[in-house]
């Protein structure tokens, strides 16, 4: 493997090209720390040509690659499989091009999502897809996971914003998918690509849709007495045709953590949930849609209703919102974020059942959740040190998933299958139904070389999918 490490670093230049051991521990995970595998090595290439190159190498050493973000990643999908390069696109953050007119942006993968809308403000446009995980995470993992966010609801996820990609194949060839029109021939593998989890190959060039800054928004901070009636709430509102920009519900437990912790922005500690909801568009539109959503929760038990004042308002309620999950880390030393989605109509019901779980494996359970999609994220706040509630917090995830599927919902919404939910596939899919994934995966990937063993799940398909059932980290690939 010295050799292999020679040639990456011939390609990237020995400054980035990390193969010592102490360089290496911090890519151990992703933000799925319960498990992790220490690399070969992890090459962060500046150029498309940088890209290809490592593949091309890793392919002639006859080694796995895992192409990487941020790393905020949180089912594990930018873990590294044993003997594996990992491929970090972080340098890659240059934007290409901003087309006003036609109101799109080329960027490289790299580029944090945030600094994206930052940039095309000055145009009146944003970057409508904003993980909660934003400031940090790259528009390649965005499109590797189908990333959603708050403003989901309204805007959709990063497919209905990516036009057209560039992706070095598992092969080292380097293709183009897609149109900047948005329109293309046959199939739509810009939409296969998004959303699969970096196991088609690595995405150098993004083409994404920008939208215009709307006239006018509204963020309002409702508070209710318990997380069903706020979820009440947010079915009324929908059943009205309203479309909000966000609907997002807070519990208790995570109000207060937020409130300790440095994204403190005044949320009402006595309060059983808030529902946090932005309204936008023109804006003659937005006051009587506000006095919908108001009348709305007070007929479910809203016990407050505060619109925000100014823009420093609107953004200390999201900076609350978005930091919930950093705020956890005082509560415990470890978090699990978990992610399903069911129907919207048994939200109540689910949260209340969710929250049995909890009480009844004796965890420290909290919700902070995209209510308008329907998307939970109960987090359940522990110490892996402690086996038996090690123990107790996978139990209590399991029997989430299973609930959230019974009630004809899914299991994850946006953080993406990975390893952690890759067995879970069973619970919502026949091994026949999993065979079209399979043979689109080996269509670009026969030899199970770009991030093998992630989303598919390894029972009855373990010798296609596992690389080393395949013998695959032992052959020399042609
Ligand atoms: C605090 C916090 C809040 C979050 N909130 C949200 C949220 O609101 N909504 C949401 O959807 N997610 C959220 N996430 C999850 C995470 O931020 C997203 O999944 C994000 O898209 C990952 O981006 P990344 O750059 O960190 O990718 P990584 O974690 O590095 O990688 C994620 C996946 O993308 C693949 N990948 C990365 N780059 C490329 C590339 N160039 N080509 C091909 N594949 C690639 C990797 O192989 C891996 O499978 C949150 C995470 C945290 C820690």
């Amino acid at each position: 493997m010295d050799s292999l490490v020679a040639s990456l670093k011939d390609i990237v230049g020995s400054e980035y090209c990390l193969a010592r051991d102490e360089e290496l521990f911090v890519y151990e995970c992703d933000g799925l720390t319960l498990e992790g595998t220490r690399p070969l090595a992890v090459v962060l290439p500046d150029t498309a040509e940088q890209v290809q190159a490592t593949v091309l190498a890793c392919r002639e050493a006859g080694v796995a690659f895992v192409p990487r973000g941020a790393g905020t990643g949180l089912s594990g999908g930018a873990h590294a499989v044993p003997g594996s390069v990992l491929i970090e696109c972080s340098r890659m953050t240059r934007i290409l091009e901003v087309n006003v007119t036609d109101r799109i942006a080329v960027v490289q993968p790299g580029l944090v999502n945030a600094a994206l809308s930052t940039a095309v403000a000055p145009h009146g446009l944003f970057y409508a897809p904003d993980p909660s995980s934003q400031q940090a995470c790259t528009i390649g993992g965005n499109v590797a996971e189908n990333s959603g966010g708050p403003h989901t609801l309204k805007y959709g996820t990063t497919t209905q914003h990516v036009l057209a990609l560039e992706m070095v194949e598992p092969d080292g060839a380097r293709v183009r998918y897609g149109s900047p029109t948005g329109f293309a021939e046959g199939f739509d593998l810009v939409g296969a690509i998004v959303g699969s989890e970096g196991t088609l190959g690595v995405v150098t060039e993004v083409t994404v849709r920008l939208s215009p800054i709307p006239e006018a928004t509204e963020t309002l901070l409702v508070v209710f007495p318990d997380v069903p009636s706020a979820c009440r709430a947010v079915g009324q509102v929908i059943q009205t045709g309203l479309v909000p920009a966000a609907l997002e519900i807070v519990d208790q437990r995570t109000i207060a953590a937020v409130e300790d912790s440095v994204y403190a922005a005044g949320l009402p500690r006595d309060a059983g949930a808030i529902l946090i909801a932005e309204l936008d568009g023109a804006a003659c539109a937005l006051p009587p849609e506000v006095a919908t959503i108001r009348e709305l929760s007070e007929a479910c038990g809203a016990t407050r209703f505060q619109v925000a004042a100014n823009e420093q308002e609107r953004s200390d309620f999201w900076r609350a919102r978005k930091g919930a999950f950093g705020a956890m880390g005082r509560l415990a030393p470890d978090l699990y974020v978990h992610d399903a989605v069911v129907p919207r109509a048994k939200l109540p019901e689910i949260l209340a059942a969710v929250c049995e779980i909890g009480d009844r494996y004796g965890l420290r359970l909290s919700n902070v959740f995209h209510a308008g999609d329907g998307n939970l994220h109960p987090n359940i706040s522990f110490d892996r040190r402690d086996p038996d509630e090690l123990e107790r917090v996978m139990k209590a995830g399991r029997e989430i998933l299973e609930t959230c599927v019974r009630a004809g919902g899914v299991i994850t919404g946006e953080h993406g299958v990975g390893i952690e939910k890759r067995d879970f596939m069973k619970l919502v899919y026949e091994d026949r139904d999993l065979l079209p994934m399979l043979h689109l995966r080996d269509a670009f990937d026969p030899q199970g070389v770009c991030n093998p063993g992630k989303v598919i799940p390894q029972t009855r398909f373990c010798v296609e999918s596992n690389p080393h059932a395949r013998g695959y980290d032992r052959v020399t690939f042609e």
